[in-house]
């Protein structure tokens, strides 16, 4: 656990108005506790079960973000306390999402995971597939979720240019979409994207949550 590290980053995103998630994923309890008594609240996991463990351990204080792919079938297990999902890719997801939110009679916050590097690997919506579910009329009925925004990861590679470009993108479509479908609610305005390796990029372009782990808590 690098305070030091803590310090200069939460500082650094002061200056741009961005939000630091604490990506604990596989880091033990205590490692959250120690950041958590510097003041942090907001920790990423992207396990659900994992997640849940340490939900069930921890202060409850902490807004748990889960950042991983979700399986419609484990929605249930985090609808309680989750605050903010950055990982949906799917109407047939956020059908699931609503569902249980209303069963937990809350409302859940979710962001988009948009489809943005050259790499096989990566889930998320593509630009089409976004623009056919935010017209659906299966989305419009939804009464339990709220989307804030987008989220993204950029191609893993050591070419800024193309991280750049691939970050300025996101934010613009974020733009176009809010003019398009949120332009009466001011509730679609999260940006998450960067990472440890990337994050002062995703800043330079309008980031308003950036995701760091191994940078904070070390190698995983
Ligand atoms: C693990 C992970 C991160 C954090 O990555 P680091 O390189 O450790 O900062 C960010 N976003 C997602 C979706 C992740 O799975």
């Amino acid at each position: 656990m690098n305070i030091e590290k803590y310090r200069q980053i939460t500082q650094e995103l002061d200056k741009y108005g961005a939000k630091l998630v604490a990506v604990s994923k596989t880091k033990p309890a205590e490692d959250i506790q120690a950041l958590y008594n510097q003041g942090q609240r907001i920790f990423g996991e992207n396990k659900v079960q994992e997640m849940t463990a340490k939900h069930e351990q921890l202060p409850k204080d902490i807004h748990w973000h889960l950042i991983g792919h979700l399986q419609t079938n484990k929605v249930k297990y985090i609808a309680p306390y989750v605050s903010l999902i950055h990982s949906v890719d799917s109407l047939k997801l956020l059908q699931e999402i609503d569902k249980q939110a209303e069963k937990n009679n809350r409302t859940i916050d979710c962001l988009l995971q948009i489809f943005i590097a050259d790499e096989e690997t990566k889930f998320g919506l593509s630009k089409e597939e976004l623009h056919q579910l935010l017209s659906s009329a299966e989305y419009q009925s939804l009464q339990h979720i709220r989307i804030r925004g987008l989220m993204g990861m950029a191609t893993n590679t050591d070419d800024e240019a193309k991280i750049e470009s691939e970050f300025e993108g996101l934010k613009q479509l974020h733009a176009e979409l809010k003019a398009k479908y949120f332009s009466h609610t001011d509730t679609f305005s999260q940006l998450s994207m960067g990472m440890s390796s990337d994050y002062h990029l995703a800043l330079k372009h309008g980031a308003t949550l950036v995701r760091v782990g191994s940078m904070l808590f070390g190698e995983r």
